[in-house]
């Protein structure tokens, strides 16, 4: 063993110490350290031909790299859909390096089991019902990629093809159909060689990011095709849910597979308040659902849920002889994109153990019921203006003297430069907007209220110099 290596191997300790130290600091210093900062371009360095040991590494990283990370993970960043990880989460997301185990693998470790289990918490947590297979994937994106590669192969068999295995040649193109999609299923639709152009954009209901039932049984009506339905729960901009109950009524009539993109809104299900925004979920034929963002843990976690594992199966057995019997559960090997993944259960297992339905409700309550007092101070104020009302932890406003996306971005900019707060830009219906997305697990009332004191200063700070210059 080189040297460095066996050295390193003595000092574990003293080494998981020092992370720990950095790791306290940062949580100690979350209410001070800016949610949001520019960063140039670093000058990149040569690769050290010696090395110098996990400690002096650690130091560096300290020095030179940890003061200009973004505490995004803090009570005040608004930007996307982001959440932060739980105390819980991250004891288990540590542990999954340190114990460094295949999830793909079969019963031979524990670690597919803990899957299930964690598995088993969820469906239970968004009242899917039992006929549901899930797995972990990195994120939203790659779910809404797995449910389209499983609406395909879907598709396929209705018209009597196998395109996992003949591949899409010779056929017309499968339509994807939704109203307001996530731009990650347009990159899925690129990625899957569907072409990201031909998605069949539906109608939404006036003044809402939700589709018109008419619009879509209307074009269902007008082809005979077999198609993938997308339908969206929980909208970026303003967390707006089609009628799940509606859509799936409309399978007794047409055939599509329908698709459930609930990457953060699937938490509505937690509450009493909003679990009526998920009802009717369980007529998905694929879901997505995020763990990174609303539930709290680190990235690289996020859910796909099936009723057709056999159709899982069909498009992702990986057919190397080494690997065992497929129809044996779990062997993700046969079920997920990857052949080799991390143990990305185990942070969501900790957390859900550690602070049950209860508390992951709470903090999904309590989120939606700050975005709701942000978005009454906005609607009150002479400055902003509310684009849509809350529905539940999203908050969409704009300016209201000057709307042009620079003026936004430029506002923001400064936002993000005073330090204190982080939102980012959208277009709403074509209107520059500001986004303010609350998941995190530690935000705050005060932090409502010190964010819409920033947007206020911000903005007559700027005015002023505008007005002197
Ligand atoms: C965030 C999000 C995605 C993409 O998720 P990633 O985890 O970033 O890949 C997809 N759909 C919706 C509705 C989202 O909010």
């Amino acid at each position: 063993m080189h040297q460095l290596l066996e050295n390193d191997k003595q000092q574990i300790s003293d080494i998981l110490q020092s992370t720990v130290k950095i790791a306290e600091a940062y949580f100690q210093q979350q209410d001070v350290l800016p949610p949001g900062r520019f960063v140039n371009d670093i000058v990149l360095e040569d690769l050290p031909l010696q090395g110098e040991s996990a400690l002096q590494t650690i130091q560096y990283f300290k020095q030179h790299y940890a003061p200009y990370i973004t505490n995004s993970a803090g009570p005040r960043y608004f930007g996307f859909v982001t959440g932060g990880s739980t105390p819980a989460a991250i004891a288990g997301d540590w542990l999954v390096s340190a114990f460094d185990q295949n999830a793909c693998g079969s019963n031979d470790t524990i670690a597919p089991q803990v899957e299930r289990q964690t598995i088993h918490y969820f469906k239970q947590l968004f009242g899917l019902d039992n006929a549901y297979f899930g797995s972990f994937v990195t994120g939203a994106t790659v779910s809404n990629q797995v449910g389209l590669t499983l609406g395909r192969q879907w598709v396929g068999e209705q018209l009597g093809k196998d395109f996992s295995g003949e591949g899409v040649y010779g056929v017309a193109p499968v339509k994807v159909v939704s109203a307001t999609p996530h731009s990650s299923v347009l990159k899925s639709m690129a990625v899957l060689g569907m072409g990201k152009n031909t998605l069949i954009k539906i109608d939404t209901l006036p003044d809402r990011e939700a589709i018109d039932i008419h619009a879509l049984e209307t074009y269902l009506k007008s082809t005979n095709e077999p198609v993938i339905v997308v339908a969206n729960a929980g909208t970026v901009n303003t967390v707006d849910f089609d009628d799940l109950e509606e859509i799936g009524k409309l399978k007794s009539k047409y055939t599509f597979w329908l698709h459930v993109d609930a990457a953060f809104g699937g938490f509505a299900a937690l509450s009493e308040k909003y679990a009526h925004l998920m009802q009717g979920i369980n007529h998905a034929d694929s879901i997505t659902i995020d763990a990174h963002k609303w539930l709290n843990v680190p990235y690289d976690a996020a859910m796909q849920f099936t009723r057709h594992k056999r159709l899982q199966l069909k498009v992702f057995q990986n057919s190397a002889a080494y690997l065992g019997d497929p129809e044996q559960s779990p062997d993700y090997f046969h079920y997920t994109p990857e052949n080799s993944r991390r143990w990305r259960a185990l942070p969501s297992w900790f957390t859900l153990k550690a602070y049950g339905k209860e508390g992951h409700r709470e903090i999904v309550e309590r989120n939606s019921a700050t975005a709701y007092s942000l978005g009454q101070k906005i609607e009150r104020s002479e400055d902003f203006k509310l684009l849509a009302p809350v529905r539940m932890n999203v908050v969409c406003f704009t300016l209201k003297e000057t709307t042009t996306f620079d003026a936004i971005r430029s506002f923001l900019n400064a936002i993000r430069d005073d330090g204190r707060v982080f939102f980012t830009p959208t277009l709403y219906k074509g209107t520059p907007a500001i986004r303010a997305a609350i998941s995190n697990w530690q935000t705050s009332e005060t932090d409502i209220q010190l964010a819409f004191d920033v947007l206020k200063e911000v903005l007559h700070a700027k005015k002023k110099i505008t007005v002197t210059t």
